[in-house]
């Protein structure tokens, strides 16, 4: 397959990470026999330095046409007293909103050989392989009205869902069980809220379409506490925006790094944006010691949910898998032994695996 894929690399370890991600998708690319365009634009600071924008109308415009975004990270120290409206991290938030792009899926899996890096015990989260599909574009994040009344003595905020943003995101939680063990936990507090009494009955609803997935409702108190205490009992878990924020930080515990986690958000018809969970890094940028894994899965995913490139996703998974296995470890990792190896070196054991 032919596809156009844009790059922003951004800021920080954003350069540094991106350039592992191009190198892995060229070696899957020649193994599968695949061809993907690289297009590069600017985006946060560097957008700022070069165009005084965090968002050119030039990146938008490449990411309507293409077939996927990846993203490094955006933002800095040499950013920082800029007021918020101009700000690095402006530039993710609206190309997320300029693109739409409503679901947010964060896999969390623990790789077997850094389950001890956890503060979890090893044995509650062996094997535990959940992914979050966080509602983004709605709820508490955007209902008005937002404002201080009673001379500033009271405060509202509006958590606001139409039934449509509420379908579309449960109906992606189906989806996307569909592709692993076919089971979904949809999470809310219906005891106490309606619009969680509204996503019951659509959760309800969809499930009927997929009589092969498995649904069951957590209130999401107890959800957060089965994380951590029985983290295996999860395949997908479905929720809203706010709910899914603090759900998926805690779920992240169960890994050993921030440098691992891969992200995708993404819209109906396949578009996506793939980035790392973690940020730019900027005590560590331009050291060549950034590990690559976060973007490099990230890339996976980008193969797996745009691409339909199951067998091709699956395939860096297990390349990451293996040099970990092996002992490669980059500077965040090397703490837990094994050899301490840079950005590149990692990036080609993880080539040199595929
Ligand atoms: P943001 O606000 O953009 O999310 P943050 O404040 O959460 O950023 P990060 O940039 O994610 O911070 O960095 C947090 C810590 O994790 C830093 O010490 C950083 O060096 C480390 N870190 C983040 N990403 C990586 C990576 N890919 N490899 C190694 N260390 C990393
Ligand atoms: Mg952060």
């Amino acid at each position: 397959m032919n596809k156009q894929i844009i790059l922003l690399p951004g800021d920080g370890v954003g350069k540094e990470i991106m350039e592992s991600a191009k190198v892995v998708l060229n070696a899957v690319a020649s193994e599968f026999g695949h061809r993907f365009t690289f297009h590069q634009h600017a985006i946060g600071g560097e957008a700022i330095d070069a165009y005084d924008t965090p968002l050119p109308e030039d990146t938008v415009k490449a990411c309507k046409g293409a077939d996927a975004i990846l993203l490094g990270a955006v933002g800095g120290p040499k950013w920082d007293a800029l007021p918020a409206a101009k700000r690095p991290e402006k530039g993710l938030l609206g190309i997320r909103k300029q693109l739409g792009l409503f679901a947010n899926l964060r896999p969390i899996k623990g790789f077997n050989s850094m389950l001890h890096a956890s503060p979890l015990k090893e044995e509650v989260i062996a094997g535990s392989d959940i992914l979050i599909i966080r509602e983004l574009t709605s709820g508490l994040y955007f209902g008005e009205p937002r404002e201080r009344r009673e001379n500033g003595n009271a405060v509202v905020d509006t958590l606001y869902y139409h039934r449509s943003e509420m379908e579309r995101i449960i109906e992606k939680a189906f989806e996307s069980a569909r592709l692993r063990d076919n089971h979904v936990t949809s999470v809310d507090k219906a005891n106490v809220l309606e619009s969680s009494r509204m996503w019951r009955e659509i959760v309800e609803e969809t499930g009927k379409k997929y009589p092969d997935v498995k649904v069951d409702h957590m209130l999401v108190d107890a959800a957060a506490m089965k994380l951590i205490t029985q983290p295996n009992y999860f395949d997908v878990i479905v929720t809203e925006n706010l709910f899914g924020d603090i759900l998926s930080d805690e779920a992240s515990v169960l890994t050993g790094s921030l440098g691992m986690l891969p992200s995708a958000s993404l819209r109906s018809d396949g578009l996506g944006l793939y980035e790392p969970v973690h940020g730019s890094a900027p005590d560590i940028a331009g050291l060549g010691i950034a590990n690559p894994v976060g973007m490099i899965l990230s890339a996976a995913m980008m193969l797996r949910y745009s691409f339909q490139m199951e067998e091709e996703a699956a395939e860096i998974e297990r390349a990451v898998n293996d040099c970990l296995d092996q002992g490669y470890h980059t500077a965040d990792l090397s703490s837990n032994g094994g050899m301490k190896v840079g950005t590149k070196e990692m990036t080609a054991a993880i080539v040199d695996s595929l």
